[in-house]
């Protein structure tokens, strides 16, 4: 569907051949072709804007101007620019603390944040051997507790009770003593999710968030909302301590450019990747491959 960015670069520097060494342009040029490749990956315009102005001093101050093979030559230090800037390495949850450890799960509704958070207890469960306990905090949403209920049996994971009537505030509550003295090392809360950023969510998530004082906030994204993705992200960012990104629907067509879009806005690393419906489909975020994917 794309044309890869090895390729669009293949395509000037094959225009310049014959002619000698490169100038400052043809690398210019070069750029060009590199922004279109992050625009078409959905990679934010600002973001895109600095990224590029970034390489661009790094190409033309490198050796890419002799080089014999310049195409090749801007691939890598584009390619290992995009790598850096997504966070070169994985980063997994940081949970080394006195039990119960708290993730309370952010983001608008239909982002995947019910099943992300139950991929993560079910990957905490298997891979760390931890005791977790979920809970649902969305009073708005229909069903949505009972969802979480219905997730936990399949993940293996014990839910608190639900408690009809109950708000989001007093159910962190109960959930925080019924993980202390049942012996649970992680928390789960999946907050509820709005249709659209508005304060309301947004002075909910932050009262959660002062009674529950939680060990990681994870901010979670649909890769395929792109341009969106930043403007959520932003306000998030702007209200609570977010730790981390968890980026869904990867196993779609989204070219992956809202990673370098959340890394950019939050600042924060990009934690996971849910890689499809199921709850097994949930991987640790590979800055490289990420990079390679956006790059086409
Ligand atoms: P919430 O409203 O944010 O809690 O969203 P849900 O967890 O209910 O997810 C909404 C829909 O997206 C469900 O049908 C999920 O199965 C689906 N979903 C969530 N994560 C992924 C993912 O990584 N890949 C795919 N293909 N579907 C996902």
């Amino acid at each position: 569907m794309f044309e890869s960015l090895s390729e669009r670069l293949g395509g000037v520097f094959d225009r310049l051949r014959g002619r000698g060494a490169l100038s400052e342009n043809d690398v210019r040029a070069a750029l060009r072709e590199v922004r279109i490749a992050l625009l078409e990956a959905d990679v934010a315009l600002p973001v895109v804007r600095d990224f590029v102005e970034q390489v661009t001093e790094a190409a033309i101050g490198q050796a890419v101007l002799r080089s014999i093979t310049p195409g090749q030559q801007v691939v890598k230090i584009v390619s290992d620019a995009l790598t850096a800037m997504l966070g070169s390495e994985a980063v997994d949850l940081q949970l080394d603390v006195t039990p119960p450890a708290v993730v309370m799960m952010v983001g608008l509704q239909g982002s995947g944040k019910t099943t992300t958070t139950a991929k993560i207890a079910r990957r905490l469960r298997e891979k760390g051997r931890k005791k977790v306990l979920m809970a649902s905090l969305d009073v708005n949403r229909p069903a949505a507790q009972e969802q979480l209920a219905v997730l936990g049996v399949q993940a293996e994971v014990a839910t608190l009770p639900i408690v009809p009537g109950q708000q989001p505030v007093d159910i962190a509550r109960r959930a925080l003593s019924a993980a202390k003295l049942q012996g649970f090392d992680v928390l789960m809360l999946d907050t509820a999710g709005r249709l659209h950023v508005d304060q309301a969510l947004m002075d909910e998530m932050k009262a959660v968030a002062s009674v529950s004082e939680p060990d990681e906030i994870l901010l979670v994204v649909d890769s395929l909302t792109g341009q969106d993705a930043v403007n959520v992200a932003t306000s998030f960012a702007g209200q609570v301590s977010l730790t981390g990104v968890v980026l869904t629907r990867m196993d779609g067509d989204a070219r992956g450019g809202a990673a370098l879009s959340m890394r950019a806005v939050t600042g924060k690393p990009i934690k996971f990747v849910g890689t499809g419906e199921k709850l097994d489909g949930l991987e640790l975020f590979q800055p490289a491959r990420v990079a390679g994917r956006i790059l086409g």
